[in-house]
C-alpha cells in the first residue's frame, strides 16, 4: 500500500519522541495518532473506598483528583480488566492495584501530594510526589483505599499515556528566481527558519517552519517568490508522555495494536466478500 516507510528519531528523551515518518499518508498517521491517545492502555485510579473524610471536599471531588493522577504503568505485568482470566468485577492482583492514602493535620494545616499514596505494587506508584489532592486544616483527616486498573483513553482521558500527541506535514520551501532579496520573508519568520545571505535566502532552519505562510504573504514580489507547503508523504510525529510509559514504549504498542486492528478488519472484509460469493 505504501512505498518504503521510513522513520529518523529527530528527538527523543525521557518524556518526548520526535520522528520523521516517510512513505505513509495523513489517513495513517491520523490512525496512529488516535491509536496512542484511544487504544495504548495505563493505569489509573478507577474506584476509591472512602473510609473518613473530615476535608472540606466532597469525596467525589477527591476522587476525581486521585484518578487524573498518572501512575507509571508495567504493561508487561498486568491484564486489561476485560481480559483478566479473573473475570471479577472486584479484580484481582493481576489487573488491579490497590493504593492507601491516611493523612491527619495533627498540628497545623497540610497539603497532602501524591507521595502520601501508598501502593501495594513497587512499580505501579505516581510519576510524581509533588502533585497536591488536598489542603486539611489542623485536626482534619481523609483515610481511603484507592483500585488502580489499566484502561484505554477511548473511555476516559485519565487513560491516555500522552498529555500531547500530533502530526504535521514535513515543511517544503521553496524560493524562485524572482526573489529580490528584500528580506521581508526573513523578517517575518517567527521561527526564524530563514536566513538572508549577500545575495540570496536561504532555508536555515527547516524543522522550525509551522507553514503558518507568514512569510508567503509578506512578499512584495507577484506572483510571490517564496512558497510554503507540505510534502505529501512526510510527517513530522510527535509525543508528550505523562511518564505513564516510556515514549517509545507507547509508540511501539500503538504500531502493535494498529496492526492487529487492520488484520481484523481485513479478515472481516474477507469473510464479507466470500459470504457474498
Ligand atoms: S511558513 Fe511561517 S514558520 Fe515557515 S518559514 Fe514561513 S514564516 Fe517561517
Ligand atoms: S520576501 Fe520575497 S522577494 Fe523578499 S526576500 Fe523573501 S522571497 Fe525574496
Ligand atoms: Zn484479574
Amino acid at each position: 500500500m505504501f512505498k518504503q516507510v521510513e522513520i529518523k528519531v529527530l528527538e527523543k528523551d525521557d518524556e518526548r519522541l520526535r520522528l520523521l515518518i516517510q512513505g505513509v499518508d495523513v489517513p495513517y498517521m491520523n490512525a496512529l495518532r488516535r491509536t496512542v491517545t484511544s487504544e495504548v492502555p495505563c493505569m489509573a485510579i478507577d474506584e476509591i473506598v472512602m473510609v473518613e473524610n473530615s476535608s472540606v471536599l466532597q469525596d467525589e471531588t477527591i476522587a476525581h483528583r486521585l484518578g487524573l493522577i498518572p501512575l507509571r504503568t508495567d504493561l508487561d505485568s498486568y491484564n486489561l480488566p476485560e481480559e483478566c482470566p479473573c473475570r471479577s468485577e472486584f479484580g484481582c492482583n493481576l489487573c488491579r492495584v490497590t493504593l492507601a492514602l491516611d493523612v491527619e493535620a495533627k498540628e497545623g494545616s497540610i497539603t497532602i501530594f501524591s507521595s502520601d499514596l501508598r501502593s501495594e505494587s513497587q512499580t505501579v506508584v505516581p510519576v510524581s510526589d509533588k502533585i497536591p489532592i488536598a489542603k486539611l486544616a489542623k485536626e482534619q483527616k481523609i483515610r481511603l483505599e484507592a483500585y488502580a486498573r489499566l484502561g484505554k483513553g477511548r473511555t476516559h482521558a485519565k487513560w491516555q499515556p500522552v498529555s500531547m500527541c500530533a502530526y504535521k506535514y514535513f515543511p517544503k520551501i521553496e524560493i524562485s528566481k524572482k526573489c529580490s532579496v528584500c528580506g521581508k520573508c526573513v523578517e517575518m519568520c517567527p521561527r526564524k527558519v530563514l536566513i538572508k545571505t549577500d545575495n540570496k535566502i536561504e532555508v536555515h532552519n527547516l524543522m522550525a517552519c509551522t507553514l503558518c505562510q507568514d512569510c508567503a504573504e509578506a512578499c512584495p514580489e507577484n506572483p510571490r517568490a517564496i512558497e510554503v507547503s507540505g510534502e505529501e508523504d512526510a510527517f513530522i510525529f510527535s509525543l508528550e508522555s505523562t511518564k505513564a510509559l516510556p515514549p517509545e514504549r507507547i509508540m511501539a504498542e500503538a504500531v502493535k495494536i494498529l496492526d492487529k486492528q487492520l488484520k481484523e478488519l481485513e479478515g472481516q472484509i474477507k469473510v464479507k466478500k466470500s459470504e457474498e460469493d
